[in-house]
């Protein structure tokens, strides 16, 4: 780990000789040793290497010029500056300064020869450039013969000393083995890759004649080299996980398809296409001694979990007993009345667990889980406990995992067994993950998808209204609750305070009791007790309650059909999936539903954009790749990227070549040339692949 500890940085710089003050600097920029300073590529090159006549100079480019100045002076209106003009016999090119010292009065002094870097625009004075690079030169000094190259840097290092120091660690000899290839020929050739060593060198220095086009757009031979390097550090990286994890021993549970057989006889309805193909390829994998790893996408309301049902199952009818998660305890009750509905008639006994329950109903939970009655057990993350010991756990499903960071994931995986065996684990997302971020960022696990709805649901259809006509949509609600429809009405999210989002819906509660005294008007938030809220859920799902006030509690997995109705409130605050899993809660039934989406100006322009797209999109897959290139893959993994080696130079968007190929390299290397993979790794993620220490 770097880390900066006064007097005490652990460094491993062999080449370069820098002082405490440049190394702390470096740190900062996570500079830590020599071939740290090799992957400071730069963000973008100054050409110097040229210089054109002031009477070609293109405009809106960076260009170099070199002249003579025959004429320099301090303006002082329309606000000070300073204005040279430069020479160079074809023609003349003002440069302006607004923010000077006297010394660059007196260095721009006229017949002074200077070098001028800049960007040419048409202004008042005429061609001009503003704030240039500027350098006072000799007649004929040598120009430069690479593309200057622009380092990411921090406040105190100069671009100056961070060139210095790369070109020691590039130039130097004995440095080979930082620069050894990793890749066999084979591949190579195969995907037609450059050499490493050739293409850093030609990142750092390029030569002239290099295309800046492709460098600045990075898509040069030799950046697609540095991308494939690094998406491929990550593909090895995540594979190893996997097979590390796989080399574990889990119980086989082969499919004996008495007891799914009795469920699906008990449902109302047909499992999906997607349903089948998923639930086929979760019991291939249960029936192998290797611990299942696998991640169930499918949009909200695309019906995980009867195919999470149908797997516990299939674990229980082979004696193993099976733990399912989920992050909330409105959730986690849910699916326990939910299940216990299914599996109870069949002759299954179902527990539930949470952190909230009375101590005498825990400890029977505790109890039955333990001696291995229960064949079942729901919970939230209060499974993970030391206290919860299975007879015999042979499946551990996590609903929301994207809730969950990779640490707790693990937890229950590790809940061992007295035998010795690992659990199967089956993850389920309605957060569904563009393909391009799965296969990298989830690369450790096998991925299912669940691609299409369940028949019969009619679109959300979402609208988008102002704060100010709050009250025609309380009129709205008024008059559909009165033709039996039920509504939820979600409260605004207060980041910054608990309490006062607490408030704000109780007021809310209390106005719309107010206003529509003919409706029965519930009220549900985080702090109620684990019964009150069950109650709530209870009654609504019962129909007895037409209106839910709610704060976003209801934002994960709450399934009541009959409900159509949604409104939100200042819904402008709350990110995409956010909104996605809240719509989600309606449009189950067959009745006909609607989303409003109530908004207050002024609206930010990222607001703006996110409620285009809620506005625009129902598929969930097609909002996860919109969020995806609004925010970054940093902050749409959330939790998941505590761990996972980030990527600072591939864009998993852009780069799909080039991942499709890491992938298939990874797998080619791990069996063929486990030395290179090996060395690959130790080079990219050497101190940072903490990953794999989990
Ligand atoms: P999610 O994938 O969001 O967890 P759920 O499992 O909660 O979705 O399912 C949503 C609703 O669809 C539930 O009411 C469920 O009983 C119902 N459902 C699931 N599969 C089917 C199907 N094949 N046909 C009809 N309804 C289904
Ligand atoms: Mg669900």
């Amino acid at each position: 780990m770097s880390g900066i500890k006064n007097n005490n940085l652990e460094s491993a710089f062999n080449t370069v000789l820098v002082s405490q003050s440049v190394q702390e600097k470096l740190f900062r920029l996570d500079i830590t040793n020599d071939f740290d300073l090799v992957l400071n590529l730069p963000l973008r090159y100054e050409d110097e290497t040229h210089i054109y006549p002031i009477h070609d100079v293109p405009e809106g480019k960076t260009a170099q010029i070199e002249g003579i100045i025959t004429h320099s002076e301090v303006l002082s209106r329309p606000r000070r500056q300073l204005v040279c003009q430069v020479n160079d016999g074809s023609g003349t090119l003002h440069i302006r300064f607004l923010n000077f010292y006297g010394s660059l009065v007196k260095g721009l002094a006229v017949d002074k020869r200077v070098r001028i870097l800049g960007e040419a625009r048409a202004g008042f004075f005429g061609t001009e450039m503003v704030h240039p690079k500027y350098r006072i030169v000799r007649m004929g000094e040598p120009l430069a013969n690479v593309l200057t190259p622009v380092y990411p840097t921090t406040a105190g290092l100069s671009q100056i000393m961070l060139r210095k120091l790369i070109g020691q660690v590039l130039n130097r000899n004995e440095n080979k083995e930082l620069f050894a290839e990793t890749l066999p020929d084979s591949v190579l050739k195969r995907y037609q890759l450059a050499g490493f060593k050739e293409s850093v060198m030609l990142l750092h220095q390029p030569p002239p004649d290099a295309s800046a086009g492709l460098l600045q757009a990075r898509t040069h031979p030799a950046w697609h080299r540095i991308k494939f390097d690094e998406l491929l550090a990550q593909q090895l990286s995540m594979r190893l996980h996997y097979r590390l994890r796989r080399s574990h021993r889990a119980p086989a549970l082969p499919a004996k398809s008495k007891l799914t057989t009795a469920l699906l006889a008990l449902l109302k309805f047909e499992l999906t296409n997607a349903q089948r193909k998923t639930l086929a390829e979760v019991s291939h994998d249960l029936a192998s001694h290797h611990p299942m790893q696998r991640l169930l996408q499918g949009d909200v309301g695309s019906g995980k979990t009867i195919v999470a049902a149908l797997a516990a199952l299939q674990a229980i009818e082979n004696g193993h007993q099976v733990a399912i998660m989920a992050p909330t305890e409105i959730l986690a009750e849910q699916h326990y009345q939910k299940l216990s509905g299914w599996l109870e008639p069949i002759g299954i006994t179902v527990v539930w667990l949470s952190g909230s329950q009375k101590k005498k109903q825990r400890e029977t939970a505790l109890a039955e889980i333990a001696t291995g009655k229960a064949m079942l057990a729901v919970g939230t993350h209060a499974l993970f406990q030391d206290q919860v010991v299975f007879e015999q756990l042979g499946l551990s499903i996590i609903d929301e995992q994207h809730r969950f960071g990779v640490h707790q994931r693990l937890a229950l995986c590790l809940k061992g067994n007295k035998s010795g065996f690992v659990p199967h684990q089956l993850m389920m997302s309605a957060t569904p993950i563009p393909r391009t971020l799965s296969m990298s960022y989830y690369a450790d696990l096998d991925i299912s998808v669940i691609d299409e709805l369940p028949p019969g649901r009619t679109p959300v259809i979402t609208k988008l209204i102002a704060e100010r006509r709050r009250s025609e949509i309380i009129l709205r609600i008024r008059d559909a609750c009165c033709t039996g429809k039920q509504a939820y009405w979600v409260c605004p999210l207060i980041e910054e305070s608990e309490t006062l989002q607490l408030k704000t819906v109780e007021e809310t509660f209390d106005t719309l009791s107010e206003l529509l005294p003919d409706l029965k008007i519930g009220l549900i938030h985080g702090r109620l007790h684990a019964q009150e809220k069950s109650a709530v859920m209870m009654s609504f799902k019962q129909g007895e309650i037409h209106l839910l006030v709610a704060t976003t509690v209801i934002e994960v997995g709450v399934d009541v059909p009959n409900a159509s109705l949604m409104v939100i409130e200042h819904a402008e605050r709350m990110g995409l999936s956010q909104l996605h899993q809240l719509r989600g809660r309606i449009g189950r039934g067959s009745d006909a539903s609607v989303c409003i989406l109530m908004y207050q100006m002024p609206l930010s322009a990222i607001a703006r954009t996110r409620l285009k797209i809620i506005f625009k999109y129902n598929d969930g897959f097609e909002i996860a790749r919109q969020d995806l290139k609004l925010r970054g893959p940093g902050e749409f993994l959330g939790a998941r990227q505590s761990g996972v080696p980030m990527l600072r130079f591939a864009d998993v968007e852009n780069d799909g070549e080039l991942l499709d190929a890491a992938k298939n390299v990874a797998e080619e290397i791990l069996s063929e040339y486990p030395e290179s993979a090996q060395r690959h790794l130790q080079r990219w993620l050497g101190k940072k692949n903490e990953y794999l220490r989990v």
